[in-house]
């Protein structure tokens, strides 16, 4: 709350916000024309991975088995400290000191470099933008773009401080700087780390979505190659890749198609010169079979992470992506991170929203993202995650608002001042709520004349 109070009052911020989600603005509508039914499109999407979703048991069973011929491991993971456990033991075994990682979000959902730092473990992010995030000991800001809310002036300062630069370097100059260094990183790895755009079931593999070349260096260079993904990743078929391969990469930057698009089907087979020695396939739940479970909130795992919902948000705008304080942020993490954690702790992030539909509007697979917004705040009541007075004070407000009576009872002084102690929280940041002097049937009677 208190972050958020300030961010929506930070003009720079908003300044930097509206500059690249303009850029962004100006350039989907151009991507969005490659498709001749975009609404299509879009719907089979959604029904590919309703179906996913529905057989997923089935789908990541066929995944498994596929990849495990391939002499893949595949390793399950129930939380985020299996998962960690599960690495920790992989970096054992390889005497890994470090690790070449691309953009990955689940990794930032299980925290897994300050795991590896506490390890001593050198974890380096290779994507641009999490790199930056990484030197700045930020999280990212944004599920798509980490570096949103930095400016180029921003970014030369902090290579400037945090690797001696020249003060002042261009984007491109800043862009060699960065790679100089990475690249050095690649052959030094003992392991390298992605996520997985698209969990392919058929073939048993996983696509990976960038357009760096990073991704496709960290998975190929180092001798292990770890992948970690979120069990709701899955799709049925390679076939169904172009569709969801342009939808991201249009949703997600206004692209016709991301630059590199790897599949990976598992690590180097005999007779083979490049790729890991070992390759393992992390599966993740993490509280997505509670998703699972909940037969409304199920759609918000369609999701492909392509970030034009918090884009499109207004909300989003304003505060920006670090205000949630959650892995994901924006409308689909506001609808996310109550189930994926805990509703009682995390249901403001459902409050935290106008309601005014434009992300359900942009999503690329047609989540009816406000609809699942209000679940959550029905659910958070209905769970008792409210506090007493609030109850009260809502169960009061049915009352007198359902009997004509009770509504025209008192005088104006008094229900205001009822008023703004009851919305007293709304009120700080607001115009005082209210009631005219004369009650509605008072007005009405002198409408008529009656
Ligand atoms: S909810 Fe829809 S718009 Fe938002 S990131 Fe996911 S797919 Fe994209």
């Amino acid at each position: 709350m208190a972050k958020s109070i300030v961010k929506a009052n930070d003009l720079d911020h908003r300044r930097k916000i509206n500059f690249n989600i303009g850029k962004y603005d100006a350039v989907v509508p151009i991507g969005k024309q490659q498709f001749s039914d975009l609404h299509l499109a879009r719907e089979r999407a959604k029904n590919i991975k309703w179906r996913a979703l529905e057989t997923l048991d089935q789908l990541l069973e066929d995944f498994e088995g596929a990849l495990l011929k391939r002499g893949a491991k595949v390793i399950w993971a129930e939380d985020a400290a299996e998962a960690l456990n599960e690495i920790a033991l992989i970096c054992e075994e390889k005497n890994c000191r470090t690790i070449v990682k691309s953009k990955s979000m689940v990794t930032e959902e299980i925290k897994l470099n300050d795991f590896l730092e506490k390890k001593g473990i050198e974890s380096i992010e290779t994507d641009l933008g999490e790199y930056i995030q990484q030197l700045d000991k930020e999280p990212p800001y944004h599920i798509v773009t980490p570096a949103m809310h930095k400016s180029k002036e921003d970014i030369a300062k902090l290579f400037y401080e945090k690797l001696n630069t020249e003060p002042n370097l261009s984007p491109e100059q800043l862009t060699l700087v960065a790679r100089q260094k990475l690249r050095k990183k690649y052959p030094e790895a003992e392991i390298g780390i992605t996520g997985a755009n698209f969990i392919i079931a058929d073939i048993g593999a996983v696509a990976v979505t960038e357009n760096e070349g990073n991704a496709r260096l960290s998975c190929a260079f180092p001798k292990t190659h770890i992948v970690i993904a979120g069990i709701e990743k899955v799709i049925p078929t390679m076939n169904d890749l172009g569709l969801f391969w342009p939808l991201l990469a249009t949703y997600g930057t206004g692209q016709r198609l991301t630059v590199y698009n790897t599949i990976i089907t598992g690590p180097k087979q005999s007779g083979e010169s490049d790729g890991p020695e070992d390759m393992y396939v992390i599966l993740l739940d993490n509280g997505r079979t509670n998703i699972l479970a909940n037969d409304k909130a199920r759609e918000s795992l369609y999701c492909i992470r392509c970030g034009a919902c918090l884009n499109a948000c207004p909300v989003y705008k304003n505060i920006g992506g670090h205000s949630y304080s959650a892995t994901y942020s924006g409308p689909i993490g506001s609808i996310i991170t109550p189930h994926l954690n805990n509703m009682g702790e995390w249901k403001h992030l459902s409050y935290a929203s106008s309601l005014c539909g434009n992300c359900t509007e942009v999503c690329a697979v047609k989540i009816n993202l406000h609809e699942l917004l209000l679940e959550n705040r029905y659910e958070a009541v209905r769970g008792k995650h409210i506090s007493l007075f609030e109850r009260i004070a809502w169960k009061a407000w049915r009352k007198s608002s359902l009997s004509r009576k009770l509504m025209n009872a008192g005088n104006s002084k008094i229900k205001n001042w009822a008023m703004q102690k009851m919305f007293r929280r709304w009120t700080a940041h607001r115009g005082n709520l209210h009631f005219t002097e004369k009650t509605f049937n008072q007005l009405w009677t002198e409408k008529e004349g009656r």
